[in-house]
């Protein structure tokens, strides 16, 4: 296994990949740094019930891998890690998450953390109780990081919409939102805001209403929402959701949300295009977090949502310039501009 592991890592780029065990809490995690040549390294912890320690690896490595791009497209001096936990009955959150929090310090500032699905200001706070290298959900920290990441992926749609109609026009859209957890419900929230139509899912039902109650959209059945006719199909729960048996379902013009690694694979971004669905990398626009992160513990400085989405926007419009121009996808024109980015820091830095 540990010979796999190492192929894996070489064939990847990756610094570390450390395995996790704490038997009197109960935990099992792994945690990946992938890149540090550009400074620290940057990623959120999940707890997710994962099928098996392969399918938890694989997680930690993709999701590790996509946050060095996320960083080298927004320029920020930092590289990408991630750890995931495997969720189990009779896991003792705090006391996980405070050993987890030793691992980080003893890390000594090469990996800072913070949120991610499963980890939310009750398991920050335990955190930060053992390690300065964590962001703290108070007062004391970078400010709201799901709010950034919303404004974020709201500023990529606009500049999907420009780029394909020239212009937003906010009332006469219609936006699907999967998900409405701390990332979708606040999308849902800035497009109900503009003027768009929202249509949403949850799988848990009380997410779902009160979303309803308070922003008066339409709620979908889960699963039901790929076959809604809309502009912009907008994927805020896990990632892996567009693959062979859901694209033919879509019935969007654009794909473009806040979950990390929606695409199963990078041949569905390729089934996407034949479609003549424009998607938009979540590794553009999904960075709002870790731009804040970043600034934040790097540099001490709290960056305004708005100064952030227009970043994301920004950056979100040169790929899409960049892809018409090469005819090409705006998926290979990030992946290639973030390695472009990320090999020049390290041609610069020797
Ligand atoms: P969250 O746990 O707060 O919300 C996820 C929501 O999705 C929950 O309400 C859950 O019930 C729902 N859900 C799960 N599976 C679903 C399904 N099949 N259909 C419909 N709903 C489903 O998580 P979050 O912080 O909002 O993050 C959402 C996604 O965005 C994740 O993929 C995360 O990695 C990514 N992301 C989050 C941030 C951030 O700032 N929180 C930053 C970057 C990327």
């Amino acid at each position: 296994m540990s010979v796999e592991i190492l192929q894996a890592m070489a064939r990847q780029g990756f610094e570390e990949v450390q395995a996790i065990h704490h038997a009197p809490s109960g935990l099992r995690a792994f945690l990946g740094i992938h890149d540090t040549t550009r400074g620290p390294a940057f990623g959120g912890i999940r707890r997710w019930a994962y099928r098996d320690e392969g399918d938890a690896l694989r997680d930690v490595m993709r999701l590790a891998r996509s946050m060095t791009h996320k960083c080298a497209l927004a320029g920020l001096p930092a590289g990408g890690a991630k750890v995931v936990i495997l969720d189990q009955a009779g896991l003792d959150l705090p006391a996980a998450y405070r050993h987890l929090g030793r691992t980080v310090e003893g890390l000594g500032g090469r990996f800072y953390t913070g949120p991610d699905v499963g980890t939310g200001p009750r398991e920050l706070a335990e955190l930060c109780r053992e390690t300065r290298f964590a962001t703290d959900p108070g007062p004391a920290g970078p400010g709201q990081l799901p709010e950034a990441t919303s404004e974020g992926v709201f500023r990529g749609m606009e500049s999907a919409l420009r780029h394909l109609d020239g212009e937003e026009d906010w009332p006469r859209r219609t936006v699907v939102v999967q998900g409405l957890g701390s990332v979708g419900l606040r999308l849902a929230r800035r497009l109900v805001g503009c003027g768009a139509r929202v249509l949403a899912s949850d799988i848990d039902p009380e997410r779902a209403r009160e979303a309803a109650e308070e922003l008066s959209i339409e709620i979908l059945d889960p699963t039901r929402e790929y076959e809604e006719s809309c502009d912009i199909f907008a994927p805020c729960a896990l990632g892996g959701i567009l693959h062979d048996l859901t694209i033919p379902r879509l019935r969007c013009r654009i794909v473009a949300g806040g979950a990390n690694n929606i695409l199963a694979s990078p041949v569905h971004g390729e089934r996407l295009h034949a479609m003549d669905v424009l998607y938009l990398p979540d590794f553009v626009i999904n960075s709002g977090a870790l731009i804040r992160g970043v600034l934040f513990h790097l540099e001490g400085v709290r960056e305004p949502v708005e100064k952030i989405g227009e970043r994301i926007g920004r950056t979100s419009g040169e790929i899409l310039q960049l892809a018409r121009e090469r005819a090409s996808l705006p998926l290979s024109v990030a992946g290639t501009e973030a390695e472009r980015r990320a090999a020049a820091t390290a041609q610069a830095r020797g």
